[in-house]
């Protein structure tokens, strides 16, 4: 191994996501997850530090090129916190650049990806039950790999003994 250059961060960025099988489907972070229940990406500064990052933040910067300021959210429509399914096209997109939510979700729902139209609102849950789901969504695709009944699970946050929260 001595030599080799170490790995981008790009290259560290997608060895911790497992996407699903369509253009659809979320994108899951599977990294560590901080105790609010969003991924956490961590990167080396220039002082020898390091520091986090929201993986779909990153991402985002990445792809566009844009740098996000600290007041600019990056909202989910899919309502899966670990989703870092980013597209510079809001049609296919699972989060968008906005400080409204609303906003967001009409200009999303005005395109063809709708598959997230039925989900509840994970990331409305309390904290402590979000960072369990994350963290149980987490491991699953980490050592699963892709699961689409773990998403719909995670969405919808069912399981049968799951007591109503709201
Ligand atoms: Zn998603």
């Amino acid at each position: 191994m001595s030599g080799r250059t170490p790995l981008s961060a790009a290259e560290r960025f997608w060895s911790h996501v497992v996407q699903g099988p369509t253009p659809t489907d979320c994108w899951i972070w599977t990294g560590a997850v901080g105790d609010d229940g969003y991924g956490r990406f961590w990167l080396p500064q220039p002082d020898g530090g390091q520091r986090a990052m929201r993986p779909q933040r990153w991402l985002y910067e990445h792809l566009t090129g844009t740098a996000l300021t600290p007041s600019t959210l990056l909202l989910h429509a899919c309502d899966v916190p670990l989703c870092v399914h980013v597209d510079a096209d809001l049609s296919v997109s699972h989060l968008a650049p906005g400080t409204h939510r609303g906003n967001m979700l009409e200009r999303v729902q005005r395109g063809r990806h709708r598959n997230a139209s039925t989900a509840l609102r994970t990331i409305s849950f309390p904290r402590s039950e979000r960072v369990r789901l994350s963290r149980e969504l987490r491991e699953a695709f980490r050592d699963h790999g892709w699961d689409g009944d773990a998403v719909r699970a995670c969405k919808t946050g069912i399981t049968a003994t799951t007591p109503t929260l709201w």
